[in-house]
């Protein structure tokens, strides 16, 4: 098993001088199970690339099964742009919720209507792959490509919106994937995200901001490093990786975070760049 950071940039992409070291995709992560077959988490432009990536070394075949924390533009923006999805003989499945009461697969048609988007509608259309859309149910376990899922909602701060956090069980590894989320009452009160980090091998966490910016970002719907840092402490991770990282952050910012990390010894704690790759 093989884990892949393909964008690790919140909110927009930055195709920056200043970001090309850690990268200026929108977020996507990458479990690859087999050489056929992956779990991504989330479908920002970063899903571009690691398909290329995939199809380059076999354009038939292919399951993929995309785990959606929301629908903001970062997180789905990929999605069109993913040329898997106009190559037949390939099957994705997009798991997430509805937002906030309307079903998912309305919200990714809405992002193809042809106002917006010139590609043809593959939901819609009998073109390339064979795409389905599974609504998450009351259950909260589902199996995928023989892995076992937990996912829970997490809170944004005091909004009333929420994002969908998972806890991804394989045979070789435990990944938990927690991002845009606010914890208005700190991480140890979220018994959700508690439960989806508890001794996991790796969490992947949202840290847009930094700690001393709390007080001028409450309530936007972020973590910053110290929040990320608590949860991994408090769940027993055994490590941390930190990402979405805020557009403005430049390559310099991060390396002082980055040495900031490496010098704390009660956890491994990292900031994940383009390309980052842990093999299991
Ligand atoms: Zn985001």
């Amino acid at each position: 098993m093989r884990l892949t950071f393909w964008g690790v940039r919140g909110s927009v992409a930055t195709p920056e001088v200043d970001n090309e070291r850690y990268g200026g995709n929108t977020p996507c992560v990458e479990i690859r199970l087999s050489p056929k077959r992956a779990l991504l988490l989330d479908a920002g432009l970063g899903l571009r690339w690691q398909s290329n990536r995939m199809l380059n070394e076999r354009s038939k075949g292919n399951q993929v099964e995309i785990l959606l924390s929301h629908c903001h533009w970062d997180h789905i923006q990929g999605i069109p742009f993913s040329p898997m999805m106009y190559l037949p003989d390939n099957q994705v499945v997009i798991h997430g919720a509805g937002y906030p009461t309307r079903p998912l697969l309305d919200n990714l048609m809405e992002q193809l209507r042809p106002e917006f988007c010139p590609v043809p509608n593959f939901f819609r259309q009998e073109i390339g792959a064979h795409v389905r859309v599974e609504q998450l149910t009351s259950d909260p376990w589902f199996n995928a490509l023989g892995c076992r899922i937990r996912w829970g909602f997490l809170p944004r701060g005091r909004s009333a919106t929420h994002v969908v956090g998972y806890r991804i069980e394989s045979k070789d590894a435990t990944i938990t994937y927690l991002t845009d989320v606010e914890y208005p009452d700190g991480p140890e009160q979220c018994k959700q995200a508690l439960e989806l980090a508890r001794d996991t091998d790796v969490l992947i966490h949202d840290a847009q901001f930094l700690p001393d910016e709390r007080a001028e970002t409450l309530n936007r719907g972020h973590s910053n490093y110290e929040d990320a840092l608590r949860l991994a402490r408090i769940a027993g991770a055994r490590r941390l990786l930190c990402t979405h990282h805020d557009p403005s952050r430049s390559d310099r910012e991060l390396d002082e975070v980055a040495s900031w990390l490496r010098q704390l010894n009660d956890v491994q704690a990292e900031v994940a760049h383009e390309g980052l790759q842990i093999q299991f």
